[in-house]
């Protein structure tokens, strides 16, 4: 019946180009838009996420790691990248060679991209980290002049942005932000005053670049919102479509006697003639174990309760109270079926996460399928955008 199974998330390129949109026309038209892309774009495939985004019109891109910037570079990716958390001791050769921006914050940094852009006769565009109170990574305040100072003896290197990273940004008006944004305001001072002039001012990731106003900012760094993720713990924000639609397919349907148990631990027991799905999707797959207790999914457009424990390759789904439900009928665990849907936060709330941390579960097991290509214009053909289909 199957040429494979049937288990896969769709990734609705149309929905991450809506985003992408309603974040730009957030901010005015000269600031810049880095879409951050780093763990394979939060689990959607950074490749066809930054194809379209490319297309779309993002400025930049943001990655963790070296590896994710070369994988977008053989994919003809051409605008620039940014590495969010600088390079690995040893890296330098390359990054040079591919052109990559990265963060600095380290005097061993410098020493090492000096050295590696003097071998080539190349330059290496660099962003100056602050550490303006989030104490993970960036130059301290306090550390800042003498940094400056000693950036002269690293001609090869260009001082093109000075970025810092907000704790609290998920709460706008939380004291810290404006902490923060005050301690990168004297940071951005001195750094002119050195006689640098970046061109790109950067703070902002999701939650921020939509709620305070750019201000001294060039450039914003949005991530989970270019994914339909929410970005404000505390109010809903309205507009931002889901991208990643989890699904599979019921594989079989048993009748099951009262007292019948179910699944690993005998969490669920039959308490009337029960109606069991079995669906070829388990926590191996990213469907999260912690979902077991409580959790549900969408079956013909109804919420139907998983039963007893998700096992590593299966779940079982009572659906009992669902009418006319058949072997093949689509299982949405994530995304919309009718007017029904379940959003990654539902997931984050049950187990104790964050959208984030949903979205990159979901395993590399699960074939990403891309949908939303024919809303390219005419002009654009796939292979003009580098193709959009992956
Ligand atoms: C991941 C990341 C972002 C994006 O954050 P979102 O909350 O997903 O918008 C921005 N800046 C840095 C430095 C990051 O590491």
């Amino acid at each position: 019946m199957y040429a494979h199974r049937p288990t896969e998330v769709e990734i609705d390129l149309a929905a991450l180009r809506h985003n992408y949109l309603l974040l730009r026309q957030a901010l005015p038209p000269q600031v810049a838009l880095l879409a951050v892309v780093k763990a394979d774009a939060y689990g959607h495939g950074a490749v066809a996420v930054a194809r379209c985004l490319q297309q779309a019109g993002a400025d930049l891109f943001g990655v963790a790691i070296v590896e994710e910037a070369l994988e977008l570079r053989q994919a003809g990716i051409d605008r620039p990248i940014l590495l969010l958390g600088g390079a690995w001791p040893g890296q330098e050769d390359c990054l040079v060679q591919h052109q990559l921006q990265t963060a600095v914050f380290e005097m061993a940094q410098l020493e090492r991209l000096q050295a590696a852009a003097a071998r080539r006769g190349r330059r290496c565009a660099c962003h100056l980290k602050l550490d303006s109170g989030m104490g993970r990574l960036g130059v301290q305040p306090a550390e800042l002049p003498a940094f400056l100072e000693e950036w002269h003896r690293f001609p090869a290197l260009d001082l093109v942005g000075v970025m810092t990273h907000l704790a609290m940004a998920d709460l706008p008006a939380h004291p810290h932000n404006s902490a923060q944004l005050r301690h990168f305001a004297e940071a951005v001072a001195l750094v002119r005053q050195a006689g640098f002039s970046p061109r790109y001012l950067h703070a902002a990731n999701s939650a921020a670049s939509l709620a305070q106003p750019a201000g001294l900012c060039t450039l914003v760094r949005p991530g989970i919102a270019l994914y339909g993720g929410q970005p404000f713990e505390d109010q809903p924000l309205a507009g931002l479509q889901p991208v990643m639609h989890f699904h599979s397919r019921i594989a079989h349907l048993r009748e099951l006697p009262p007292g019948h148990s179910v699944s690993y631990g005998q969490l669920f027991v039959a308490r009337r003639p029960t109606r069991i799905a079995a669906v070829p999707v388990g926590y191996a797959d990213g469907f999260n174990r912690r979902l077991s207790a409580g959790g549900a999914v969408l079956i013909r457009g109804q919420r139907a309760p998983i039963a007893g424990r998700i096992c590593m390759d299966w779940t079982l789904i009572d659906v009992t109270d669902l009418a006319d439900v058949q072997v093949n009928d689509r299982v949405t665990l994530l995304g919309c079926d009718g007017d029904q849907c379940i959003r990654a936060e539902e997931w984050a709330e049950r187990i104790g996460t964050i959208a984030y941390e949903v979205f990159c579960q979901v395993s590399k097991r699960v074939p990403r399928h891309y949908l939303g290509q024919t809303l390219l214009p005419a002009a654009e053909s796939p292979a003009a955008a580098g193709g959009v289909v992956s």
